[in-house]
C-alpha cells in the first residue's frame, strides 16, 4: 500500500481507541470539562450507564458560536498555546482531543451559550459547519448518543449494564471528591443516583466525604494537614485498625486532579507500616497540592497518572506526613479547618523540592549526624531534612550511592544497618519496650555451672533487654526469647556471646555495653549482608533510618558507615574548574 494521510475521521476513531475507552471514560472527559470552565453546578443523564445516552449540563463559561465548530476539531483546545503553558498547566484538559474522539464514536451534540450572550447556539458532531441557534440558559450542554454505534469492536468489550455503571460511578465519586464546591445531580435511567449540593463549611465537607466514602470511614478517619517544601497535603486517613482487606478507598486528588498513582498510593501505604497488619490496606482522601510544575500531567492519554520531576522528596513528604498523622491522631484532629476550595497556586513556591534539604558540607556530616538526637523536638526534623538525600543505585551490592544537596553520599549498607539495629534495641531497651520474639524449640546450651548460675542472678536485667533464659539444669540454659530486633540471628550463638560478659554485678548500663560489644559481631550476621540486592525504597529507608539515628555514622565496630564528597570535592578530582 503506498503511504497516505489518514482521513480525520478515521485519526479521531483512532485517538478515541486511548481517550475513551467506555462510557466511564466519557463521562470523566465531559465533566473535567466542565469543570475547566468553572462550572459550579453540573448535571449528568444517563441512559443504560451511558452507552445509550450521556448528556452533561453545566453553567460554566460557555463557548462562543464561531469557537463551536473548532471545539470538534483535533487538538483545539482554549486551555494552552505553548509547551511552555503544558509545563504549568492547572486544568483538568488541554490535549484538545477528547470531544472530537467522543464525536467520532458516537453521535454527539453540543449546545452551549456564552455568559454575555443574549441566546445559545447548537451544533451536531455529524454536520460541523451547521451551527444553529437553540435555546440555553448560560453554560454548555454536551449530548453523547449511541456510544460505540460505528465501532463495533468496541462495543463488543463493553461489559454488563452494571459494570458499567459502577465504572461511571467511580467516576463521577472522584469528581465529587476532587471538587467539594461542585454541586453535582447524577440520573441513570430516570431514577436520581446522586445530588450533592456544594460543600464549603467543615461540616459540610466532611458530610461530602461520608456520602461518597460512607459513614463508616469518617467516623474512623483522623484529619491531617501539613504543609512542607512547598508541598500541602490534607484530607482523611484511616486510622489504623479500621484498616480494609482491599485497596478500594483510595483516594488521592493531586492539584484538583483525582489520579491513580502507585508512587504516591506507596507512599501513604508506607507511612501505615509500622501499624498495618500484613493483608490490610489503608483507606483515604488525600488532597495535595503544589507547583503544578513539579509534575508531568501529560504522562497518560487520560491523564490519571503523573509523573513527578523529583519523586523521591514527593514520596518522602507523603509518607512522613502519614506517619506522623497515625502516630499522633490526637493532635492531628478530625475536620478541617482551612480547607477553602482548591488552590493549588495559593500553596506554591517555584522552586524544586531538593532545595528545601538541608544542606551538608562534607565535613560536617558527622557532626550533623550526631546531632540528629535533636530529632527529639518533632518540629524541627519536619520537612525536607534529607541530609544523606536520596538512593541513586547500589554498588557492587555492597555500597549505597545517594545523591544530597551537596553532591555525593557513598554509604555502607551494611554497616549502617548494623549500627541502627544496635541503637534500636538500646532505644527501646531503656524504654522497656523491648519487643521479645519467643521461641517455640528454646535451643538449650550446654555452659559452664557458673555461667549458668549467673544467668540465673542476671536473669532480669537479662529479661529488660529481650533475652528469656531459664536455668533448666546446673549446666544446661534454655534459649526462651531474644529480643526481635535480632530475629535472624542465631539465638544459641548470640547467647553464647553474651555469656562471658556476665560475670560479677551488672547494671543495665553494663549489660548494653556487653551486648554492644556483642552486636558487634552478631548483628553483623542480621544486618543486611553485604550483597544482597536492595530496592531503591529500602535504601532510602536505610537513609531515612540513619538519619534518624544517633551514631549511625560509624559502624558497631567503629567503621564509617558513610563517606560524603561534595560537587566541589568531585570537581577537584577531575581537575575541573568551576
Ligand atoms: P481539552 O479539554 O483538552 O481542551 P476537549 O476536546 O475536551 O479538549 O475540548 C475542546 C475545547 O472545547 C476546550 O478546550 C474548551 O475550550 C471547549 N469546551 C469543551 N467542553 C466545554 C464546556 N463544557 N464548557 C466550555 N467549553 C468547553
Ligand atoms: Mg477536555
Amino acid at each position: 500500500m503506498p503511504i497516505r494521510e489518514l482521513p480525520a475521521h478515521l485519526v479521531n476513531q483512532i485517538a478515541a481507541g486511548e481517550v475513551v475507552e467506555r462510557p466511564a471514560s466519557v463521562v470523566k472527559e465531559l465533566l473535567e470539562n466542565s469543570l475547566d470552565a468553572g462550572a459550579s453546578r453540573i448535571e449528568v443523564e444517563l441512559e443504560e450507564a451511558g452507552v445509550k445516552l450521556c448528556r452533561v449540563r453545566d453553567d460554566g463559561t460557555g463557548i462562543p458560536r464561531d469557537e463551536l465548530a473548532l471545539a470538534l476539531a483535533r487538538h483545539a483546545t482554549s486551555k494552552i498555546s505553548s509547551l511552555e503553558e503544558l509545563e504549568h498547566v492547572a486544568t483538568l484538559g488541554f490535549r484538545g482531543e477528547a470531544l472530537p474522539s467522543i464525536a467520532s464514536v458516537s453521535r454527539l451534540r453540543i449546545t452551549s451559550r456564552e455568559r454575555s450572550a443574549d441566546s445559545g447556539f447548537m451544533l451536531d458532531g455529524a454536520d460541523c459547519d451547521g451551527v444553529s441557534p437553540a435555546a440555553h440558559p448560560p453554560g454548555t450542554t454536551v449530548e453523547v448518543r449511541d456510544l460505540f454505534f460505528n465501532t463495533p469492536a468496541r462495543r463488543r468489550f463493553l461489559r454488563s449494564e452494571r459494570t458499567e455503571f459502577g465504572r461511571v460511578r467511580e467516576v463521577i465519586e472522584r469528581i465529587a471528591l476532587s471538587r467539594s464546591s461542585l454541586a453535582l445531580r447524577i440520573t441513570h435511567n430516570h431514577r436520581q443516583i446522586l445530588d450533592l449540593p456544594a460543600a464549603v463549611t467543615p461540616a459540610e465537607l466532611v458530610d461530602r466525604v461520608s456520602r461518597v466514602c460512607g459513614r463508616e470511614f469518617t467516623d474512623n478517619a483522623i484529619y491531617v494537614q501539613r504543609e512542607s517544601g512547598g508541598m500541602l497535603l490534607r484530607g482523611w486517613l484511616v486510622r489504623p485498625v479500621h484498616a480494609r482487606s482491599q485497596p478500594d478507598l483510595q483516594y488521592m486528588i493531586l492539584n484538583g486532579r483525582a489520579i491513580r498513582d502507585k508512587l504516591l498510593a506507596g507512599a501513604v501505604r508506607a507511612g501505615y507500616r509500622d501499624v498495618l497488619y500484613r493483608d490490610r490496606w489503608p483507606a483515604f482522601v488525600l488532597y495535595l497540592d503544589m507547583d503544578p510544575a513539579w509534575v508531568d500531567v501529560n504522562a497518560h492519554p487520560a491523564k490519571q497518572e503523573v509523573r513527578f520531576r523529583e519523586p523521591g522528596p514527593v514520596r518522602d513528604f507523603v509518607r512522613r506526613t502519614v506517619e506522623a498523622a497515625i502516630a499522633e491522631p490526637a493532635a492531628a484532629g478530625v475536620g478541617p479547618h482551612d480547607f477553602g476550595a482548591h488552590a493549588a497556586s495559593s500553596v506554591v513556591a517555584r522552586q524544586s523540592p531538593l532545595a528545601f534539604a538541608m544542606p551538608v558540607s562534607p565535613g560536617r556530616v558527622r557532626e550533623q549526624l550526631a546531632s540528629y538526637s535533636r530529632l527529639a523536638a518533632p518540629a524541627a526534623a519536619e520537612d525536607h531534612s534529607a541530609p544523606l538525600g536520596y538512593a541513586l543505585a547500589q554498588l557492587h551490592g555492597v555500597y549505597i550511592l545517594a545523591q544530597n544537596a551537596n553532591g555525593l553520599v557513598i554509604v555502607d549498607a551494611h554497616a549502617a544497618h548494623e549500627r541502627i539495629s544496635y541503637e534500636r534495641l538500646k532505644a527501646t531497651v531503656r524504654q522497656s519496650s523491648v519487643q521479645v520474639q519467643t521461641l517455640l524449640v528454646p535451643p538449650v546450651l550446654a555452659v559452664s555451672e557458673r555461667e549458668a548460675g549467673q544467668v540465673e542472678q542476671h536473669g532480669e536485667l537479662l529479661e529488660r533487654c529481650g533475652f528469656l533464659l531459664s536455668r533448666v539444669a546446673p549446666d544446661r540454659v534454655a534459649v526462651r526469647g531474644i529480643p526481635a530486633l535480632l530475629t535472624g540471628v542465631d539465638p544459641g550463638m548470640l547467647v553464647r556471646e553474651l555469656l562471658p560478659g556476665l560475670s560479677g554485678d551488672l547494671v543495665l548500663d553494663d549489660l548494653l555495653n556487653v551486648l554492644d560489644r556483642v552486636l558487634a559481631g552478631s548483628a553483623c550476621h542480621a544486618a543486611i549482608r553485604a550483597n544482597r540486592r536492595l530496592t531503591i525504597e529500602e535504601m532510602n529507608s536505610l537513609l531515612r533510618d540513619m538519619e534518624r539515628t544517633e551514631r549511625s555514622d560509624q559502624c558497631n565496630h567503629g567503621r564509617p558507615t558513610l563517606v560524603a564528597l561534595s560537587m566541589s570535592e568531585l570537581d577537584q578530582l577531575f581537575a575541573r574548574g568551576r
